[in-house]
Order: structure tokens, then sequence, then C-alpha cells
């Protein structure tokens, strides 16, 4: 016997009812992005490989050791030995799409969200899969555009912080920094390696390695024995220029006269190459290890290390896996039934009539369906015992549909939480099912 196919290690596939929440949270994220006047952008899901190289930094581990690439077999000259990688993450495209299509000369402000899949090889674990979906956005424009404006930051965060609450996703915490000017950073990670050269040798492996390749990721160690060697080291607060301390201080003005709560985590820098300034983070306690439900920041200069205009902007990608997962443990999904049942009765000896019956049954639901009624059609051939277990199961209400029945026109609807039965002429039939169906 050949061996069965299954989904690749660290994707899988979204079944309903679970998949009428991801509609859902797709569905709030487009009405309240709509609201703050943001525009849909959809990238391709490959690109160059040198874009994420370039866009995302060599040193991530993303680039380094989790993005899936291939050598493309392209017959012509141009494509030949071409490197293109699934996207590990939406933001390098968008700011190689504002670029490839001068978008900056409009002089205005560009806010594009994003929805889709994105793809890391990670290890898999609760809340951390290869294939897994981000729905984010960007504000991005020439500084004459106030694309640098400390309010853009906060109006971000304010947005998503509406959001989460629309969503209906409660407990979570913002936590914010600044990582500075990319001059602020490259000093404040001089400062931290010599700061750990002493020290580095008590800790761990990862961190040994860090210490050397980029010591600002020091700071995203969870290991425990190093928390207190970690607690010691110089903070980036110090090290930020004028510019960069008075920039995240009208952040936080905005979002204190907003009335958007956070809390300030100096330990924040995000593992991505290209942020400057404000870095954020939304957590969420039910999720475990992987408690990020979403991250972002400014990145000032990524337009121009693409090749681009200068562009600051600032944006942010949430894992639309861990808001469903945040959803499920507060019972958010729960299968919806639909709002009748028809279930054609028919004779299962006399081929003929149950033929008839089941064309009337057909008719019937397409009728509802076009009055905007969600139905679901059983079969002629069930008893009627079968047809009351599934319409049970399926619907609110089940409305039975026998000879006598298409002869007089007049139906039997019985309605589940009620136990109420009534008999409804067929014209009247869209009106009776649309009432509420609860006791
Ligand atoms: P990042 O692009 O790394 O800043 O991640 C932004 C958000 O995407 C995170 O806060 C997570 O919610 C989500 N995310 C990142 N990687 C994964 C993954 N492998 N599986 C599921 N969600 C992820």
């Amino acid at each position: 016997m050949s061996q069965t196919l299954k989904a690749v290690r660290g994707t899988r596939d979204l079944l309903p009812p679970e998949t009428e929440l991801w509609n859902r949270i797709d569905r709030t994220a487009r009405a309240v992005f709509a609201r703050y006047n943001f525009g849909e952008i959809r990238t391709p899901i490959f690109e160059d490989t040198s874009l994420f190289a370039r866009g995302v930094g060599e040193e991530t581990d993303i680039v380094s050791k989790e993005m899936f690439t291939w050598e493309d077999r392209g017959r012509a000259q141009s494509e030949r030995n071409q490197l293109l990688t699934l996207r590990p993450e939406n933001t390098a495209g968008v700011v190689r799409a504002y670029i490839e299509h001068k978008l900056g000369e409009s002089g205005q402000l560009q806010k594009l969200y994003y929805i889709g899949p994105q793809f890391r090889r990670e290890r898999p674990q609760k809340g951390r899969f290869r294939q897994f979906y981000q729905i984010g956005a960007e504000v991005i424009g020439p500084p004459s555009a106030g694309s640098e404006s400390p309010l853009r930051d906060a109006e971000v965060l304010e947005m998503l912080a509406t959001f989460l609450d629309e969503l209906g996703i409660t407990g979570w915490t913002l936590h914010l920094n600044s990582v500075g000017s990319s001059a602020d950073r490259a000093r404040y990670n001089e400062t931290l390696r010599e700061a750990l050269v002493p020290v580095v040798g008590q800790m761990c492996e990862d961190c040994q390695r860090r210490a050397v390749t980029n010591p600002l990721r020091v700071l995203d160690c969870k290991v425990p024995a190093d928390q207190p060697i970690i607690e010691t080291l110089p903070k980036i607060a110090d090290a930020l220029d004028e510019e960069s301390k008075t920039h995240f201080a009208a952040v936080l003005a905005a979002l204190d006269a907003a009335g958007v709560p956070y809390t300030r985590n100096d330990r924040l820098v995000r593992g991505l190459d290209y942020y400057t300034r404000t870095t954020f983070e939304f957590t969420h306690g039910g999720l475990g290890a992987q408690n990020a439900l979403l991250g972002g920041g400014r990145y000032d200069g990524l337009s121009e290390a693409l090749g681009g205009p200068r562009a600051p902007g600032i944006g942010f990608a949430m894992g639309e896996d861990r808001l469903v997962l945040t959803l499920l443990d507060q019972n958010a999904a729960q299968a919806q039934k639909v709002d009748a049942y028809i279930a054609p009765l028919g004779d299962p000896k006399d081929e003929a009539a149950l033929a008839r019956i089941n064309a009337a049954a057909l008719a019937l639901a397409r009728e509802l369906r076009r009055g905007g009624l969600s139905i679901e059609l059983g079969d002629g051939g069930f008893r009627l015992k079968k047809s009351f277990e599934m319409a049970d199961k399926a619907a609110r209400r089940i409305v039975i549909l026998g000879e006598d029945e298409v002869r007089s026109g007049i139906l039997t609807v019985k309605t589940f939480a009620t136990g109420e039965q009534a008999k409804v002429p067929r014209a009247e039939l869209t009106v009776y099912l649309a009432k509420p169906a609860s006791a």
C-alpha cells in the first residue's frame, strides 16, 4: 500500500468552523483599516532573494537560517540561476513596490495594508508555523508628507489597540521602546560589545555568538540564568540622541492623550535589522512561549537600503494564527448554524416521486437562499428521524417538504430551540425563517 500523504511539517489545513474566525479577523481588519484610510496592497508571494538579504538583513535568523530559497530553472538567460525566496515577511516587498511604482512621487503618505501567507523554516510549536499568516500595514512617504512625525507612530498604535478591542481580544499588553537612529544603534551596539566582554563567558552559547555578530540581539535572550547579567548591561535609552529622545517622548504623549495603555520595555529591540526609533510588540499571556501577537516599528532607512528615495515609514505585522489561537481560547469559534434545513420527504421505493420531491426541494432552497437565508439541503431518500438528527446539528429550524406540502403550499416548520412547530404558507416562509430562533 502506498504511504498516505500529509501536509508538510509546519504547514496545516484550515477548516470550518475555524475558517469563519479567520474570515471574521480579515473582515474586522479591512473595516478598521479603511476607517484610517488605508488601502490594500498585494505583493507576490516570492521575490528575488536579494530583496530579503538587503531589506531584512544578512545577519538576522530569518535570512541566515529560515528562508525557503531555490535556484530557479528558468530557461531564459536573464532568469538562469536566479535565486528566489518565498517571502518570510512583507515589509520588504511593500517597500520594493513603493520604489518600483514611484509611489513617493505623489508627495502623499502611502498607507498600505496586506493580508497573506509568509514562510519561515522555524521549529514548529504552538503558535509557530512554517507557513503562517500576517496582517500588516505600512505608512511610508517622503519626509515632506510628514512620514517621520511621531503622530504617525501613535496613530498606528492607537489603530492596533482599536483593532484588538473590536476583535474582542482582551488582556493584551503593548510593549514600547525606541532603538534610536541608525547612528544611535551603531553606537549602542559598540557600547554593548564592550560591556559584554567581561561577562559573556558566563552566558549561553547563543549569546556568545551574538556578542560577536550582533550584540543587540543579546537583549532578546530568554535563558533564565542570563537574565541577571542582561539587567546590568547599558540601556539603549541612555544611548539615544536628543532628536530620538524628543521623538519618543512625543509618541508617548500622544498615546497618553488618546488613552492607549503601554509598558516601556527597554529590551525590546526586535530581530530585524531595519528598525529605527519606535519599536513595539503586543503580547498576550494566553499564548505561552510564543506570546507576541504582533510586532512592528519605524524603518526610516529601509527604502534607501533598497536603492530607493528617502522614505521614512512605520509598520507592523500581526500573526493571524496567534489572533485565532487567542480567540479560540476565548471560545470565539462556535460552529454557526444555518437558518434552516430543508428535509424533502420522499418514498424511497418510488424513484420518480423521490426525484420530484428532491427537485421541488432544490427549487425551494434556491428561492430561500436568494432571499438571503442560509440553507442546508437534505435528501428525499433520508428517513424523517435521520433528517431531524442532521437538521438539529446544522440548523436552527427544519422545514419539512413532502408531497402534501408541495401540493398545498403549506410547510411544516420546527424551531429547535423552542420546540415550536408551525404551518407556514410558502409565500411567508422567508420572513418566518429570518425571525430569531431562540427561546
Ligand atoms: P515579525 O515579522 O518577526 O516581526 O513577526 C510579526 C508577528 O508575526 C509576530 O508577532 C507573530 O505574531 C507572527 N509570527 C512570526 N513568525 C511566526 C511563525 N513562524 N508562526 C506564526 N506566527 C509568526
